[in-house]
C-alpha cells in the first residue's frame, strides 16, 4: 500500500481526537493529505542580524544574544515583564503583556537564545512585544528552527483555523505533524512520474521537493519543489483531460450530419440579413466538417462581445435540423434566453423551424406541451425537400427543432426525440465534469459547441476546456467604430448629463446599470431607485424603463420590451441585462459602482453598446477615492477594448479563483500549488509530458509508465470532480 494512503490518526502527535479535527476543519484524513497540505508562506530564518543594525522599517528581525536582566512593571496599568536583551552590540527590550508567569518562569539570565520577532523603535528604544525566544543550543524547544545539521532555516506557516488554533493546533503544531511524519517514513517517497519526464523536463525528485517544500534548505532548492509540485499536479489534470478526450474519441461514434439542405441553404441565401463575416464563415466551416466526421464535435467558440455569435449557433443548428436533429441552447440566464428566442425567431421569419423556450418560469400546460412535442420526431429535410412548410401554431403540433432554454433543460429530465446539437452558450463554470455528465445521458452522445465572449485566458482553458477544439471569431461584423470609454467621478456629473442628452437628442438610446451584488441586494435596489429619480429628475423630457432581478418576470420583460422597441429612451437596470442583450441603437453605457464590477464583466458590459453604425460611448463612474488596484483595473478598461488582454490582464490582477463564473475551476480542480494565473509556461510543460506520455504507452500497460496510471487512479477516485470525467 503506498504510504500516502494511512490514515492519519497513526502518526505520532495525531490520535483520534486531533484526527477528526483535521479531517472536519481541513479535510485530512491520509498522510498524504498532509503531505500535500503545503505551507502558505515561509519565514526566513537563516539570518541573524545585530542589534545595531535594527531600523524602524524592518517588519521581522532574528536576534541571537542573551537576557542581561529581567523584571515585571506595570504602575497602577498593565502589568508587564520587560526582559533586557543583548548581543554584544546593543540592548533591546522584549515586552510581554501576557503569560507573565509562564515567560518569566521559563526564561533564564545569561543563556544564549534566539529571538525572533517585530521590532518597534520608538524614542531611540528597541523593543520586540511578545517575541518568539528559542533556546540556541539545545534541540527540544527549537527543533521547527533548526534543521537537521542544526542550521537555521525556513521556517513554514501553515494556515489553521480557529477552531484548530483553540485545540492547540496552530502552524507550529502542524510544522512538528510534518516533521514527525518525515521522520516516521525514513525511505524516499516514489515518484509517479517516468524517469524520461522527470529528466526531460529537470525536475528534483518527488520526495526532495516533498521534504523541500515543507522544511527548504535554501531558496533555490524552495524553488525548484515548488516547480516540481506544480508540475505534478497539472500534470495529472491535463493527463486526465487529455486521456478522457482521446477515449471518446475512440469510444463514442458521433452523429452524422452528412447533408446541407434546405434549411441551411434556405436561410443562407434568403433570410440572411447581412453577409457573414470571414471569421463567422471560417467557424462555420470547421464545425460542419466536425459534424459530419462521424466524431462527435467538442467545441469551444471564443468571440468578442459581439462578433455575432448566436448566428452561428442558429446556423450550425440548422445544420442539426437538416437531418432530422434537435437543438438544445443553453443560456445563463432566462432573459438572454427570451432574447435568443425572439433574435432566432427573428432570423428565421417564416421559415418551418419551431423554436420553443423552456425556463423555469414556463410552467404548467405550457410546460407539458413542450415537453411532449420536443419528444415529436423530426424529419430529415435534405435539398429541395421542402415542399409543404408546416404549421407553427401549438394546436397542430410541430416537432420542435431548436429549444431554447436554462440549463435546468439538461437537469429537468427534458426527453428529446433526436438531439443532435447542444449550444453552452456563455457558461463558464460547465467545464469537462459537467459536459461530460450532460452528454453521457444520451444514447448517441451529441455534439457539443461552447461559446463564450469572455474570453478565457489561455491557462485556464487548457484547464477548464482542456479537451477541446477551439474556433476563433477573431473579427466584428463591419462598421462597427470602437467604443469610447471615459472614466468620471460621481461628483462630475454636468458632463455625463451633457453627452447623455445629446445622445438621445441624436435618436440613440442609454443604459444605465448598477451593481447587483447577492447579499446586498437591499442596498442595491436602493441605489437603483435613487438613480431612476434622479434620472427623473435630471431627464424629465424622456421616457425612462426600469428593471431589475426582483421583479416579475413578465414585469420584467415588458419593460425590457420597451427599451428594446425603442419606446423608452434610457434603461436603468442591475446587471440583468450583462449577457447577451441586443440593442444596436443603444450608443451610451453608464455604469455606476464600476468599481464594484469585475473586469470580464466590465467588459460584457460594455459590449451592450458599440453594435450599430454610430460612435458609442462607455462611462465608468467611481468615487474619487479609489484603491490601487481598482484604479489600474479601470485604467485598463479605459485603454483597451480587446477582450483577450482585459481578460489576461484580469487574471493577473486578480488570480483565477477570483474570475467570475470560474469560481468553480478552483475547487473542481482543487489545486494545492499551482496557480492557473501564475503557472501558464510550466501548465504549458505539463500538457506537453501529459501527451508524450499519453502517445507511449496508449494501451497503459509498460513498465516504466505503471507508477502514472497508478497515481491517475487513485486522484480519480479521491476527487470527485475528475471522476465525473470519463
Ligand atoms: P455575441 O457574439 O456577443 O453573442 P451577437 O450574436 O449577439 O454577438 O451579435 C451581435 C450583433 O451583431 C447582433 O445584432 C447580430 O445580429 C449582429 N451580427 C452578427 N453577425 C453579423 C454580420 N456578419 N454582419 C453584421 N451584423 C452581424
Ligand atoms: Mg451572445
Amino acid at each position: 500500500m503506498d504510504i500516502r494512503s494511512q490514515d492519519i490518526k497513526y502518526l505520532q502527535g495525531v490520535g483520534p481526537v486531533r484526527a477528526q479535527l483535521l479531517d472536519r476543519e481541513l479535510g485530512i484524513r491520509t498522510v498524504g493529505d498532509l503531505l500535500s497540505y503545503y505551507p502558505y508562506k515561509y519565514v526566513d530564518r537563516t539570518h541573524i542580524i545585530r542589534i545595531e543594525d535594527i531600523d524602524g522599517t524592518m517588519p521581522y528581525v532574528q536576534l541571537k544574544g542573551e537576557i542581561l536582566s529581567m523584571g515585571q512593571n506595570g504602575m497602577g496599568g498593565k502589568k508587564h515583564l520587560v526582559a533586557h536583551f543583548s548581543d554584544g552590540t546593543g540592548v533591546i527590550e522584549l515586552v510581554w503583556f501576557a503569560g507573565l508567569k509562564y515567560a518569566a518562569k521559563s526564561l533564564q539570565l545569561h543563556k544564549p537564545y534566539i529571538v525572533f520577532g517585530k521590532p518597534t523603535v520608538f524614542g531611540g528604544r528597541i523593543n520586540i512585544a511578545h517575541p518568539e525566544i528559542n533556546n540556541a543550543e539545545s534541540d527540544d524547544g527549537s527543533a521547527s528552527l533548526t534543521n537537521q545539521a542544526g542550521n537555521l532555516r525556513f521556517v513554514p506557516h501553515y494556515n489553521t483555523t480557529e477552531r484548530m488554533k483553540k485545540s492547540g493546533l496552530n502552524s507550529a503544531a502542524m510544522a512538528k505533524l510534518t516533521s514527525n511524519m518525515f521522520e516516521l517514513f525514513k525511505f524516499p517517497f516514489t515518484d509517479s512520474l517516468p524517469q524520461s519526464i522527470i529528466e526531460k523536463y529537470h525536475l528534483i525528485s518527488y520526495d526532495e521537493a516533498l521534504h523541500n517544500i515543507h522544511y527548504p534548505h535554501d531558496a533555490v532548492i524552495l524553488r525548484k519543489a515548488q516547480e516540481r509540485l506544480k508540475f505534478e499536479e497539472l500534470f495529472f489534470i491535463q493527463l486526465n483531460i487529455l486521456r478522457y478526450a482521446r477515449d471518446r474519441m475512440r469510444k463514442y461514434r458521433g452523429i452524422v450530419f452528412p447533408h446541407v439542405g434546405e434549411l441551411f441553404n434556405g436561410f443562407y441565401s434568403n433570410h440572411l440579413p447581412f453577409s457573414l463575416t470571414e471569421a463567422q464563415k471560417r467557424v462555420i466551416r470547421e464545425i460542419r466538417k466536425d459534424m459530419g466526421s462521424g466524431r462527435q464535435m467538442n467545441r469551444l467558440l471564443q468571440g468578442d462581445v459581439g462578433s455575432g455569435k448566436t448566428l452561428v449557433a442558429l446556423m450550425c443548428a440548422l445544420i442539426a435540423a437538416d437531418n432530422g436533429c434537435q437543438t438544445c441552447i443553453m443560456a445563463p440566464t432566462e432573459i438572454l434566453a427570451e432574447q435568443h428566442l425572439q433574435t432566432l425567431r427573428q432570423f428565421l421569419g417564416d421559415m418551418p423551424v419551431r423554436v420553443e423556450l423552456l425556463t423555469g418560469s414556463i410552467k404548467g400546460k405550457r410546460r407539458e406541451k413542450i415537453l411532449e412535442d420536443l419528444e415529436l420526431p423530426v424529419t430529415i429535410r435534405p435539398l429541395n425537400s421542402l415542399s409543404t412548410p408546416l404549421e407553427l401554431p401549438l394546436n397542430s403540433p410541430s416537432p420542435i427543432s431548436i429549444l431554447i432554454g436554462t440549463h435546468a433543460v439538461i437537469e429537468d429530465n427534458v426527453q428529446f426525440a433526436n438531439l443532435g446539437l447542444v449550444v453552452i452558450d456563455e457558461q463558464h463554470r460547465f467545464g469537462v465534469a459537467q459536459r461530460a455528465k450532460l452528454w453521457q445521458k444520451n444514447a448517441i452522445p451529441p455534439h457539443v459547441l461552447v461559446m463564450t465572449a469572455t474570453p478565457i485566458p489561455r491557462t485556464l482553458a487548457m484547464t477548464l476546456y482542456g479537451d477541446l477544439d477551439v474556433s476563433v471569431i477573431d473579427e466584428l461584423p463591419p462598421g462597427r467604430k470602437p467604443i469610447e470609454t471615459m472614466h468620471i467621478f460621481d461628483s462630475h456629473r454636468q458632463s455625463l448629463n451633457r453627452l447623455i442628452s445629446r445622445e438621445i437628442d441624436k435618436g440613440q438610446q442609454v443604459y444605465v446599470v448598477y451593481p447587483l451584488i447577492k447579499e446586498s441586494e437591499k442596498i442595491d435596489l436602493k441605489n437603483l431607485e435613487e438613480g431612476f429619480v434622479h434620472m427623473q429628475e435630471d431627464f424629465p423630457m424622456y421616457r425612462i424603463s426600469k428593471v431589475h432581478g426582483q421583479m416579475k418576470p413578465a414585469e420584467k420583460d415588458a419593460e425590457m420590451q420597451r427599451f428594446v422597441s425603442g419606446e423608452t429612451q434610457i434603461l436603468v437596470s442591475t446587471t440583468v441585462i450583462e449577457v447577451g442583450v441586443n440593442v444596436p441603437n443603444a450608443s451610451v453605457m453608464v455604469i455606476e459602482n464600476a468599481e464594484r464590477f469585475g473586469l470580464s464583466q466590465l467588459h460584457q458590459l460594455r459590449g451592450r453598446v458599440g453594435r450599430g453604425a454610430e460612435q458609442s460611448y462607455c462611462l465608468l463612474v467611481t468615487k474619487p477615492q479609489l484603491a490601487v488596484d481598482t484604479r489600474k483595473r479601470i485604467q485598463i478598461m479605459v485603454d483597451s477594448t480587446d477582450g483577450f488582454e482585459i481578460a489576461e490582464q484580469d487574471l493577473k490582477l486578480r488570480g483565477p479563483g477570483d474570475l467570475e463564473g470560474t469560481q468553480q475551476s478552483g475547487q473542481a480542480f482543487d489545486l494545492k500549488i499551482a496557480n492557473l494565473a501564475r503557472d501558464g509556461q510550466i501548465l504549458t510543460l505539463a500538457r506537453e509530458a501529459a501527451s508524450i506520455v499519453l502517445d507511449n504507452d496508449p494501451d497503459e500497460h509498460l513498465d516504466q509508465y505503471s507508477g502514472v496510471w497508478r497515481r491517475l487512479r487513485e486522484l480519480r477516485k479521491s476527487n470527485i470532480n475528475w471522476g465525473a470525467i470519463s
